[in-house]
C-alpha cells in the first residue's frame, strides 16, 4: 500500500469519521476543511443557561455508537433522553394528538378515520405489486394503506428526518424496509411484526454542553490536524494518481494524491469532480438541498399550562401551518435548559415550504412560528429566548431517481480508481450512519 497519505476533503462528522478511523489503522490521512473549524453542519450554541443545537439535536446511537463514545472520552458527557420522550405527538385540527411510537397503537387514537384504520388494520391481505422499481413515498403508501395515512403520518414523519416532500421522496431511499417488506412478506404490516426487535438497542442521546463536542473531541483526537481554511476546487489526473487543486489561506496550490475522499456535500462535489465527469457533476448538483430555518425559543415553564411531556410534535403539510414540527428539548433533556425553563427546537422551511424563508423574510417568519406554537400549545406569555439559524443548503433530498446518482457514483469510482465518494446524501444523514461509514471504509481500505 502506498505510504502517501489518503486525501480527505470536508471535515463534517463523515471526513471527521473516516480519519479517525484510518488513524485506528496506521493509514496515514489529510484531511482538508474549506472553513476556519471542523465540524460542519455540527454547531451548538448557548446564552442564559440554555443549550442549543442548529444541526443534529439528538442521535440514535446503537451500542456500537456508544462504545464509540466512550473510546472518545466522552461518557460523561452523554445525557440519555428521558422516559417522557417515547411520547410522540402529532398536529391536527390545531392540536396535539398522542401517537404511540408503535404504529399499531394508533388504531386506537383518535387521529386517524375509521376508514384509514380499516386500511392500516387490513394492508396485510391487500396484494403486493412485484417488479415496481421506484415509487414515491406516497404513492408506496398511498397503494398499501390510504392517502389520509400519506398525508397525516408519513408525510410529518418524513418531515422530521428530512425535512422532505413525500411527493417525491424516493421510498427505496428514505425508508428501505418498507418496499422489501412488501417484496418479501407481501405486506409492509406482516414485515413490521416479524421485524419488531429490528431498530433495539438504539437509545436517543444528546451531549451536555452541545453536540458539537462530539465533532470538536474527533477533531481534537487526530494526530494530524485538520488542515482548516483550504478549500479544493478541482480535481485532474496527474502524472501519478490524482492532482487536487486546492485554495490554502486563499492562495492556490496542487496536492498530489493517489487516493482521495469527498465527504462534501452533493452540489460541492459537483464543481470539483466536473473536468472529471461533466455527466455526473450535473448528477449531483439536481441533488435538491433545500433551505431551512432552525428556530430555539426559550419560555418560563410558567407560561405554559399543559407542558408537552414528550419528544415533540410534527405537523403535517396539511395543517398549513408555518413550521414543519419542533423537539422539545427540555423535556427529552432537562439539562438543556435552565431551573424552571423550557426549551424547543422548531424546524421551517424544507422541500415543502422553502419559499417562506425568502418571501416572509426571518423576522415576520419567526414571529408568525412562535404565534402558531404558542396557540397550540397554550402558551400564555413571550419566550424570553430567541435564537435562529438559517440554513441555505440543509438536507439532500432522496428523490425518485436518486438510484441513477447511486449507478452514476459507482461507474466514476470505478473508472478513476482511488477516487472515493461518500457523504451524507449517499450514507445516510443520521450522525449513527456516517460515523459507521467511517469505520467500515477504513476498514475495506485496511484489507486492499
Ligand atoms: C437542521 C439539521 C438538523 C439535523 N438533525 C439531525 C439529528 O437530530 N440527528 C441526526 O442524526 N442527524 C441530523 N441531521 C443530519 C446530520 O447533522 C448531517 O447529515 C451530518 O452532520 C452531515 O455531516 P457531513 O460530514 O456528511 O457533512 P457536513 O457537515 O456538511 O460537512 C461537510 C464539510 O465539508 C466542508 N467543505 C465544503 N466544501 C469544501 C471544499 N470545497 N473543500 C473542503 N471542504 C469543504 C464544509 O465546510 C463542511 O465542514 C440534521 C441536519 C440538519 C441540517
Amino acid at each position: 500500500m502506498s505510504e502517501q497519505p489518503i486525501l480527505i476533503i470536508g471535515a463534517g462528522i463523515s471526513g471527521l469519521s473516516i480519519a479517525y478511523h484510518l488513524q485506528q489503522q496506521n493509514i496515514p490521512y489529510l484531511l482538508l476543511e474549506a472553513s476556519s473549524r471542523a465540524g460542519g453542519v455540527m454547531t451548538s450554541y448557548h446564552d442564559q443557561g440554555f443549550e442549543m443545537d442548529a444541526g443534529a439535536n439528538t442521535i440514535a446511537a446503537s451500542p456500537e455508537v456508544l462504545q464509540f463514545f466512550d473510546e472518545l472520552g466522552l461518557s460523561e458527557y452523554l445525557l440519555q433522553a428521558s422516559a417522557a420522550s417515547k411520547n410522540r405527538f402529532l398536529v391536527r385540527n390545531g392540536q396535539l394528538h398522542a401517537v404511540s411510537p408503535h404504529p399499531f397503537k394508533i388504531i386506537s387514537s383518535p387521529y386517524l378515520s375509521r376508514q384509514s384504520k380499516w386500511r392500516l388494520f387490513t394492508e396485510r391481505f391487500r396484494k403486493p405489486l412485484p417488479g415496481i422499481s421506484e415509487e414515491t413515498v406516497t404513492t408506496f403508501v398511498s397503494r398499501r394503506f390510504n392517502k389520509e395515512i400519506a398525508d397525516y403520518v408519513f408525510d410529518p414523519v418524513l418531515s422530521g428526518i428530512y425535512a422532505g416532500n413525500p411527493d417525491k421522496l424516493s421510498i427505496k431511499e428514505v425508508l428501505p424496509a418498507l418496499p422489501k417488506w412488501e417484496e418479501t412478506y407481501g405486506s409492509v404490516t406482516k414485515g413490521l411484526m416479524k421485524n419488531k426487535g429490528a431498530m433495539g438497542g438504539r437509545k436517543i442521546i444528546s451531549f451536555k454542553g452541545g453536540n458539537q463536542i462530539l465533532t470538536d473531541r474527533m477533531a481534537s483526537r487526530l494526530s494530524t490536524p485538520v488542515r482548516l481554511n483550504s478549500e479544493v476546487t478541482a480535481i485532474s489526473k496527474g502524472a501519478e494518481g490524482y492532482d487536487v487543486q486546492v485554495l490554502e489561506q486563499g492562495n492556490p496550490t496542487t496536492i498530489k494524491a493517489s487516493q482521495v475522499v469527498f465527504t462534501t456535500p452533493a452540489y460541492i462535489t459537483a464543481n470539483v469532480v466536473k473536468s472529471l465527469d461533466a455527466q455526473l457533476s450535473k448528477q449531483l448538483s439536481a441533488i435538491h438541498y433545500p433551505k431551512m430555518g432552525v428556530l430555539h425559543v426559550g419560555f418560563e415553564a410558567s407560561a405554559i399550562p399543559q407542558p408537552v411531556e414528550g419528544f415533540g410534535f410534527l405537523v403535517p403539510n396539511a395543517e398549513n401551518l408555518h413550521f414543519l414540527g419542533a423537539i422539545c428539548n427540555s423535556a427529552i433533556f432537562p439539562e438543556k435548559a435552565p431551573e424552571g425553563k423550557v426549551l424547543f427546537t422548531i424546524f421551517t422551511g424544507g422541500a415543502r415550504q422553502e419559499q417562506l424563508l425568502d418571501q416572509m423574510g426571518a423576522e415576520a417568519l419567526q414571529n408568525k412560528i412562535i404565534e402558531e406554537v404558542s396557540q397550540l400549545l397554550k402558551i400564555t406569555a413571550a419566550p424570553t429566548l430567541k435564537y435562529f439559524r438559517r440554513w441555505d443548503k440543509a438536507i439532500p433530498q432522496l428523490n425518485v431517481g436518486f438510484g441513477e446518482v447511486r449507478t452514476a457514483v459507482d461507474q466514476f469510482e470505478k473508472k478513476y480508481p482511488g477516487i472515493f465518494i461518500s457523504g451524507n446524501y449517499l450514507q445516510g444523514v443520521a450522525i449513527p450512519a456516517l460515523l459507521q461509514y467511517g469505520k467500515t471504509f477504513a476498514a475495506q481500505l485496511r484489507k486492499k
